[in-house]
Formats: structure tokens, sequence, C-alpha cells
């Protein structure tokens, strides 16, 4: 099956990393068609998949967007429109992986004649977008589009009650290879040594710094933590949100913890850096599409405290296979790590349940498989 995959960004976020293992199986029939060049273009080439940057200017719609401002930029992006068109003419099928490549691959797929299938790594609610945007997403996965895949429960469900079709949605969970999440102990010890972490109870944070991640939630819990509790803040803005990252200096600063917060900036040693943590935190103030980082936790065999919204629901089991704590609240986020420092027996088995559990349940090979089935089924496409 030939695929012309198509995604907004230049920067590898949650849905640009999931979009790595789909393109995968299919690497040598298939196109990475990106709006924007940047690291996630490296990190395809790296993965030998194939990939061009399509547009020469980037497209200037943001999830607060307005119709009038939505449409002005339309008219400026027909020469990507056209030269996708022409692309998906030598592809069986267009898959859209972001909103704006739902826009353009929707008009393309029509002129093209080629069906479109439309990745959903979002909820599309008011939490998160405009409902300009919203309605554009929905309208045109409805007209457009035969299959759409919503990367949890939650997703598919803000999509059905934003007006979604039901027919055309099926929940599909990001996948992982277990054995990248395998770390070997002595690279794991020197990490630890030159981040300064031993004897610490290291809590991790694994997210681009944006406000909804809630990284300032973490910073509050930490200050209510016995002194021993340090954290990691691993991920970069990436999208421009540069007045939070200041902010979160500020409060670091202003509660007297510079000794305690480290920012680590965007990484690519996540496996190895989340072994090197006690615990990894998720806190998210606004509800969570997927949360791959919880999953990656969980392969990793660390303890996870996660907010208790969206996909994070369906991945974790309070008590089972980690820990779930009402979203925006750090007194109680404070008092589950001080529980999990205190309680190592118990939470140990917690993320060993985790592990043996998500090796299972999001393994990259099953994933992909549905992924192959759904395509086959539902566009009656040849494998
Ligand atoms: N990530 C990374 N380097 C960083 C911070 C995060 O590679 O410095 C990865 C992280 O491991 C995860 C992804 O970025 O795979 C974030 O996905 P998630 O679903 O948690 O959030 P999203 O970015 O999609 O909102």
């Amino acid at each position: 099956m030939r695929i012309l995959f198509l995604d907004q960004s230049g920067k590898p976020g949650g849905a640009e990393l999931c979009l790595i293992d789909i393109a995968k199986p299919y690497c040598n029939h298939a196109l990475v068609g990106l709006f924007a060049d940047g690291t996630f273009k490296d990190l395809l080439q790296q993965n030998h998949i194939p990939v061009e940057v399509l547009a020469t200017q980037a497209i200037q719609v943001s999830k607060e967007s307005t119709l009038a401002q939505g449409l002005k930029s339309l008219v400026k992006l027909a020469p990507l429109i056209t030269k996708v068109v022409k692309k998906a003419r030598e592809y069986d099928l267009i898959y859209a992986n972001t909103q704006k490549a739902l826009v353009v691959g929707a008009i393309a797929s029509f002129f093209s004649r080629r069906p479109l299938v439309y990745h959903l790594h979002d909820i599309l609610s008011k939490e998160h977008f405009s409902q300009t945007n919203v309605r554009i997403a929905v309208n045109l996965a409805n007209g457009f589009a035969s299959l759409v895949i919503a990367n949890s429960q939650a997703s598919k469900t803000a999509f059905v009650q934003a007006g979604g079709r039901k027919d055309i949605v099926e929940v599909v969970y990001n996948g992982f290879e277990p054995k990248n999440y395998q770390t070997d102990e002595s690279d794991i010890n020197k990490l630890q040594q030159d981040l300064g972490l031993e004897g610490k109870f290291v809590v991790g944070h694994f997210s681009r710094l944006a406000p909804w991640k809630g990284q300032h939630i973490l910073i509050d819990a930490l200050s209510k933590c016995p002194p021993q509790v340090t954290a990691i803040l691993v991920g970069d803005a990436l999208f421009g949100e540069q007045d939070y990252v200041e902010q979160l200096h500020q409060q670091v600063a202003k509660l007297g913890l510079e000794n305690r917060v480290k920012f680590l900036g965007f990484r690519s040693d996540i496996p190895q850096l989340m072994t090197a943590c006690d615990l990894v935190t998720h806190t998210s103030t606004s509800p969570e599409p997927f949360g791959r980082v919880i999953v990656e936790a969980m392969l990793c065999g660390k303890p996870v405290v996660a907010a208790k919204a969206g996909g994070a629901m369906e991945l974790v089991e309070h008590g089972l296979n980690g820990f779930l704590v009402t979203p925006g609240e750090p007194q109680e986020l404070a008092q589950v790590i001080t529980t999990c420092l205190q309680e190592t027996e118990i939470t140990a088995t917690i993320a060993n349940n985790a592990r043996t559990t998500a090796s299972k349940r999001f393994n990259v090979a099953t994933i992909n498989q549905q992924i192959a089935q759904l395509l086959c089924n539902r566009l009656s496409l040849p494998a």
C-alpha cells in the first residue's frame, strides 16, 4: 500500500513520534510530506522513512484562530495544496496526521480522488481549540475522511460530541517497542552522576514546556515534599511558550528550589532519563488526548502519577499500574509522591505490573497490525 503521510510540524511532538512508528512498515512505498522544516525531518531520515518538506512558508493558523484568519491563510495555502494534489496521485491514500494536514489533505483528496485517513491526536473541545477550529476539523473529517483513527476513547468521544460521525471513527492507541525502554545499568549510573542526581529521590517530568502541561503544578508540589525529592523537567517550549518558561524559572527562584529543579531542555535519551528517575509525573491541567509519556514511564518500570482526565484515565488504573491525582492539585500530587518515597515495596510492585501489562497492550507490532487491518477493511485497498 502506497501512503502519502502529511504532518504540519517540523518539530517532534507526540503526534510526530507516533507517526514514525506508523510510517515505518510502509517506508518502501511511502512519503511523509511536512509543512515545515526542522528536527522531525532529521528523525524521519534516521529511521529511513522518505520525507520531503512541501511548504515554503509557515501556515499562520493557531489553535485559537477565527474563521476569517483561517480563510485568509487558506488562500496562501494554494501552492502547497497544488503540490500535495500532484503528489497524492502517486499514492493509494492520504494519511493526515495533524489538523492543518487534514485541511490540506481533505482538499487534495477531493482533487486527486484518493481516500483520506485522519489520525486524530487531539481532544476537540473548547479547552484546547477555538470553536471555529473544532468545526472545521469535524466538518472536513465528516465530509472527506473514510476513516478517523482516534488516539484514545477520550479523543473519540470529544470528536463525536462535537458532531463527528460515529461510523468512521475507531480508537487505536499509540504503539511502542518495549525493547527500546530496556537500558544498560552502567549508562544509568553515569547519567545520574553527570546530572548530580545520586542519593536523591528523583521525580521526572517529560513534556514540552506549555502551560497546560502543568510543569508549575509539579514545582509547587515539590515545595511540599521532603527535601530529598528533586525534579528533572525534560522538554522544551516547542511552540513559542517562552513566557511560560520564564514563569517557571521565577517560580523555582521564589520557592527557593534552585537546587531541587533541573531544566534539561529537549532530549532524545528519554528511556535512559526515565530509568534514572524514581518516579514519573504527568500533570496536564486540561484532559490529555493520550499521554505517551505515561506509557513510556510504565515501559521503563517506573511508577507513574498522572492527572486524572482524558486519555490518561484509559492508561492508568489507580493503585494497580500507577496513580491518578486530581488535575491542578499540587497538594494531592505532593502526598502521592511522598507516599511513593515511603512505601517502596508496594510502589515497585505497581510499577512492575505496569511494565508487564503496557508491554503487551501497547506493543507497536500489535498496534501496527490494527492500523493495517483498518486501512484494508475500511478502504478496500491492497495490503
Ligand atoms: N519527548 C522527547 N523529548 C523531550 C520531551 C518529550 O522526545 O525532551 C517525547 C516524549 O518521550 C513523548 C512525546 O515527546 O514520546 C510527548 O508525547 P505526549 O503524548 O506525552 O505529549 P504531546 O507532545 O503529544 O502533547
